[in-house]
């Protein structure tokens, strides 16, 4: 094939390979796509709008096929609340398409910028899933296109095992053409929210239990560098729909969800600038320390936020991985039962400390198990961890995670494709588990027998066998 190349990144830029790409307009092209590629002999991945962390959209040369131009909704609901699209939308257009009628996407990450077939394919969660669960959930039917070029139609009903498998399964059971999702049906363009200061990882835990029934979202910002009796302090945000009657202004109105252009005083295309002079270990337990001693100052008093505001805080500042250049970064999310979440997260924690790599960006949530074939939800906690990547910590960062996951991993512990770096095929068998591998890797004979799937994640991990 004689397509045109570039380089492609992960959203983190310290992984970043050269493919040749390119963009269908609609699943018959698509289909002509796979159609040459198994002539040609050559290898495919599907890519969104390539906001997962590491490798999991990368397939350095090999063919990249951009999914973004196929982003056309089908049909809308405001009834019902169903909506069918092409796989290209995001979820920025999404949210602007269905608020107006008085709903919300069920499920939102903490960026607006992902395609609604990346996030089914990695199942996504928001600061809810202890509560809604994953995208997956939400998904009523998809049509995928595969590579021995058949369109097929799945749902709970028809080909439930499929369907299972293909949410979440990372882009290597065929190409998503079709997505029909349930919206949740909102009253106000708002949210009350509240935050407040924890002063370690035990209280932190403990408020998230106290908080599950009575809260839609809850969410940490964490301190992973403060030590001692202080470790895992952090600032607990949580939210609540809220009725018509009680916002006077019941704004449902699109335009008017805003990001802030200023934070903390600072105009936000300034931000990644100032972070970057930040950052190094001292400066960035500094910048802990002033957020942890503003929520203590600012703790308590409910707001109203509107729902953009509120779940798309890394928005605020579009170019905030630019602080981590040149090496970029890694994002490290282990995902723990909830009876080990605190013997575990203290001993990570503890780990980077001694070994002077420390995160500088921890982020808590909570999470319910769900049926999905190569889940990472399950009954517990995730803390995802950004690490700073450079060329002198590279090889200790590495061994640092390898370590963490034998932690993770002895307890039942779990990963999630979108946030890896560092998966070895090792932990991947023990995080998904040897059954669900095995008929995975049926329904892969079964739809790419050719084996014409393939993104690096998935070949580093050893997704088809080491
Ligand atoms: C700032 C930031 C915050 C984030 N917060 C969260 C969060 O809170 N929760 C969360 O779960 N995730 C979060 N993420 C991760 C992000 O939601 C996922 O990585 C998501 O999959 C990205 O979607 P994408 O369209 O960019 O897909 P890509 O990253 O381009 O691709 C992701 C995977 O989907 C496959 N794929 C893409 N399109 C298709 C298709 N049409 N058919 C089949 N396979 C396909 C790709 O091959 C790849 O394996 C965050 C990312 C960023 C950058």
């Amino acid at each position: 094939m004689s397509q045109p190349r570039r380089v492609f990144d992960g959203f983190g830029a310290s992984q970043r390979s050269v493919s040749t790409f390119v963009t269908p307009r609609d699943p018959e092209e698509l289909a002509a796509v796979f159609r040459r590629a198994s002539e040609e002999g050559v290898r495919v991945a599907m890519r969104g709008s390539g906001r997962s962390y590491g490798d999991a959209a990368l397939n350095g040369g090999q063919l990249i096929v951009d999914m973004r131009l196929m982003n056309q909704i089908l049909s809308w609901d405001p009834e019902t609340g169903i909506i069918e699209t092409r796989p290209g939308l995001t979820i920025r257009e999404l949210w602007q398409t269905i608020l107006a009628d008085g709903w919300w996407p069920p499920v939102v990450p903490g960026t607006a910028w992902p395609t609604l077939g990346g996030c089914a394919s990695m199942n996504i969660h928001g600061k809810n899933h202890f509560k809604m669960g994953g995208i997956g959930d939400h998904i009523l039917e998809l049509d995928i296109v595969t590579p021995t070029g058949a369109l097929l139609t799945l749902s709970r009903e028809v080909e439930p095992e499929l369907f299972h498998a293909v949410i979440a399964g990372f882009g290597m059971l065929g190409a998503i053409t079709r997505v029909k999702l349930k919206m949740k049906q909102v009253e106000s363009g708002r949210l009350r929210v509240r935050q407040w200061a924890v002063p370690d990882l035990r209280r932190q835990i403990e408020a998230f239990e106290a908080h599950r029934e009575d809260s839609d979202y809850l969410v940490s910002w964490v301190d992973c560098i403060a030590p001692g009796r202080a470790l895992g302090r952090a600032q607990v945000h949580r939210a609540v729909y809220i009725p018509r009657e009680h916002d006077p202004e019941v704004d449902l109105d699109p335009d008017h969800q805003h990001l802030p252009g200023h934070i903390m005083g600072v105009p936000k295309t300034l931000v990644p600038k100032i972070l970057k002079l930040f950052s190094f270990n001292l400066g960035m337990r500094m910048v802990n320390l002033g957020k942890y001693l503003a929520s203590v100052v600012g703790s308590n008093k409910p707001y109203l936020q509107g729902h953009v505001a509120f779940h798309f805080l890394l928005d605020y500042v579009p170019n905030f991985r630019e602080a981590y250049d040149p090496g970029g970064f890694i994002q490290y999310q282990p995902f723990v039962p909830a009876a080990h979440a605190l013997d575990v997260f203290t001993d990570l924690l503890q780990r980077c400390q001694r070994a002077d790599i420390v995160p500088y960006l921890g982020v808590l949530k909570r999470y319910r198990p769900d049926d999905f074939l190569l889940s990472h939800a399950l009954d517990g906690f995730s803390l995802a961890m950004d690490f700073p990547v450079t060329r002198a910590n590279r090889d200790a960062l590495w061994a640092l995670c390898h370590e963490m996951s034998d932690v993770v991993l002895e307890v039942g512990g779990r990963f999630y494709p979108a946030k890896d770096s560092v998966l070895r095929p090792e932990d991947f068998r023990r995080a998904f588990g040897q059954g669900p591998i095995a008929t995975f890797r049926g329904l892969r004979d079964r739809v790419d027998p050719q084996r014409i799937l393939r993104t690096e994640w998935a070949e580093r991990v050893g997704v088809d066998g080491d």
